[in-house]
């Protein structure tokens, strides 16, 4: 078998990943869950793709399989926790559910095995996605999006040649998901640096040591499905999405609550997050750029406690972000000589910063041109944005969690109205 050596301490036992390896699929189950019956879950397209081959490999290795569950193709399935409960009442711990599928259908039955407490396998059909290999799944829960703890899949396949059948625009999202991790990890090492949220050493290796290998050739699909597999697992041993995520990912958060879509269809999450990193790097930029004397002198005053219950109350006021986001954004809010004592800090370390975040980040050029290269949008437009959206996403992700990013860099500041100015 085309195995890939996996960390210690994984969930995720097996990871076969290489061209052709579907017919390894057999033997991997066989190895993963001896003595088991197996039941493929997939949707019509992903049926195609990857599930009516699957069943072939399995049925001529005598391999036990019960009847598969085929989701119809239109609508498209929702990460809806319902259809996982639904699932899970018909599981039981004799057969191992066999996700075929990329993102939501892998979730889907994630989140149901997890509820079961059974182990399941999936079969990946795009390199769509950080998730496959990530603890917990994206879930909508009586219409909130949340991450529901469950288990990684014991066991992954990926074949290369499937992987490159899946439409252009997944893999366009999946890379671009890649490059958050750009990024995500500059936001990491800021949160470092002030003494918020140290760097976990091995985990921050996981990802970051080859992700420029990784995301140098927008067409390696080997390369990329590696590196989102790779970022799964950090996730896994880290239990905590911070190795793959910073702020990019909560401006995809506050996009995706206020349903972005583009004629009718909603923007994917690698899409949402390819333009939260141009974004953010422009944010970044703004900070190498300026020496700290200029920040001091451009920085606004900080607000009280009563001018930052209006703001938050006013970019909150289209009412699709679900409730406790004003307790998020009061928790972390400080005031007086707190306050002053932080934007003191920050200033003491900006020269470290600046350097800190030219050593993690591509020049703004180069990343555009990968992302454009891999099929990705760069321009905010280009996902249904207009100017006014995307700057109060901008101001609106800052409040909803906890996660030290640039956002609260230059919010503490007092410069991030001066940093959202120079956007293009
Ligand atoms: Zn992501």
């Amino acid at each position: 078998m085309h195995q890939i050596p996996i960390p210690a301490g994984m969930e995720t036992a097996f990871f076969v990943l290489g061209k052709q390896v579907l017919p390894e699929l057999p033997e991997l189950l066989e190895c993963a869950f001896p003595g088991k019956t197996f039941c493929l879950i997939a949707d019509e397209n992903t049926w195609r793709a990857a599930g009516h081959q699957a069943a072939g490999h399995l049925e001529k290795a005598g391999i036990p399989m019960i009847r598969p569950v085929i989701f119809p193709a239109e609508p498209g399935l929702h990460p809806d926790y319902a259809i996982s409960q639904q699932m899970a009442a018909d599981f039981n711990d004799t057969v191992i559910p066999v996700a075929v599928g990329s993102g939501v259908l892998n979730d889907l039955v994630k989140c149901a095995a997890g509820m079961a407490g059974i182990p399941y396998a999936c079969v990946a059909t795009a390199a769509s996605v950080d998730g496959y290999t990530a603890y917990g799944g994206a879930m909508s829960v009586d219409g909130k999006k949340i991450t529901v703890p469950c288990p990684a899949p014991y066991a992954l396949l990926a074949d290369t040649d499937v992987l490159a059948a899946a439409p252009p625009a997944m893999l366009a999202s999946g890379y671009a998901d890649l490059m958050a991790k750009i990024p995500g990890g500059a936001d990491w090492l800021l949160a470092a640096e002030l003494g918020i949220d140290p760097v976990n050493e091995p985990i921050w290796n996981m990802v970051q040591q080859d992700l420029r290998t990784w995301l140098a050739d927008p067409t390696d699909l080997n390369h990329i499905f590696t590196g989102l597999a790779a970022t799964g697992f950090a996730m896994q041993l880290y239990r905590d999405s911070r190795p793959a995520s910073g702020a990019e990912h909560l401006l995809s958060h506050v996009w995706e609550m206020e349903g972005l879509a583009v004629d009718g269809q909603s923007v994917s999450h690698g899409f949402k997050v390819g333009i939260g990193s141009v974004a953010v790097v422009q944010l970044m930029d703004f900070l190498i750029r300026t020496p700290v004397e200029t920040a001091r002198r451009m920085a606004q005053p900080l607000p009280t406690r009563t001018e930052r219950e209006d703001q938050i109350r006013n970019l909150l006021k289209k009412g699709c972000y679900g409730s406790g986001i004003p307790e998020t954004a009061m928790a972390k809010f400080q005031d007086g000589d707190a306050a002053l004592a932080r934007q003191q800090a920050i200033f003491d370390k900006w020269p470290v910063l600046q350097q800190k975040l030219r050593r993690q980040l591509f020049p703004e050029d180069e990343m555009i041109s990968l992302l454009r290269r891999a099929g990705a949008p760069v321009e905010y437009t280009a996902i249904g944005l207009d100017r006014e959206q995307y700057l109060h996403g901008i101001r609106t992700a800052q409040l909803i969690r906890r996660r030290y990013t640039i956002l609260d860099l230059l919010y503490e500041s007092g410069l991030l109205e001066p940093a959202i100015q120079t956007l293009r």
